[in-house]
């Protein structure tokens, strides 16, 4: 392979066995980004650097995503007792991948992630980024599921600051809107909108995105409910 004008080789040591290995991550410049979903899916034109965010070493199995923080000393024995001794044969996914294979390194991070007891809000952002894996394989119902736990994960989640807290109550009322749980939504969009000390920002896509789904959206799916 070598010379490879998509991606190129970021070289990783393994915060678990300490050994070295490469893998692809996807050139900035060969990416272009055509929008972003409501949930803040970026969809891309061609090739997607999402498929290429976990590392997963190839000779331990360990699999790491840079949100993670949790990655020394006692969480490591931790990942140890309820990941590494659990895995069967490590995969190797360190070169091209299938949007299949990404599936499969964002579970693993999922897991390692579970295992080392990291926060709830990184946990969220994982299970939606697989859910966005799956919705770019238009498969509805692990999309649903992931969603779903990003939501639990999210209703739990606190932010260090403003901007964060008011991205997790907009993704709550977002994916609540996604899960078909109306009450959820309408309460959540109707807190960002009314609330004065929301910023600008997170009070205008709240208000837009209720606004588009009421007018466009709500009334092919069911005149009743307001
Ligand atoms: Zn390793």
């Amino acid at each position: 392979m070598g010379f490879n004008i998509n991606y190129y080789e970021s070289k990783v040591d393994c915060k678990f066995c300490k050994k070295h290995f490469t893998t692809y991550k996807v050139r900035p410049n060969r990416c272009q980004l055509m929008k972003e979903d409501t949930d803040f899916m970026p969809v891309y034109d061609g090739l997607n650097p999402l498929l290429y965010e976990v590392a997963v070493c190839p000779h331990c199995g360990y699999a790491y995503h840079k949100s993670m923080t949790r990655t020394y000393g006692p969480f490591m024995m931790l990942v140890n007792e309820l990941y590494i001794k659990e895995l069967q044969k490590p995969a190797d996914i360190c070169r091209e991948r299938t949007i299949d294979d990404a599936i499969v390194s964002y579970q693993l991070a999922y897991l390692v992630a579970r295992a080392s007891m990291e926060e709830s809000l990184l946990l969220a952002n994982l299970a939606l980024k697989i859910a966005w894996l799956y919705r770019l394989k238009q498969e509805a119902e692990p999309e649903l599921r992931y969603l779903e736990s990003a939501r639990e994960f999210y209703s739990k989640s606190y932010a260090a600051n403003q901007e964060g807290t008011e991205r997790i109550h907009y993704l709550y009322s977002e994916l609540s809107l996604r899960l078909g749980d109306m009450q959820e939504a309408k309460k959540g969009f109707s807190r960002l909108i009314s609330d004065r000390k929301v910023s600008n920002k997170y009070r205008k896509l709240a208000r837009d995105r209720w606004e588009n789904y009421r007018y466009d959206e709500a009334p092919k799916i069911n005149e009743n409910i307001y």
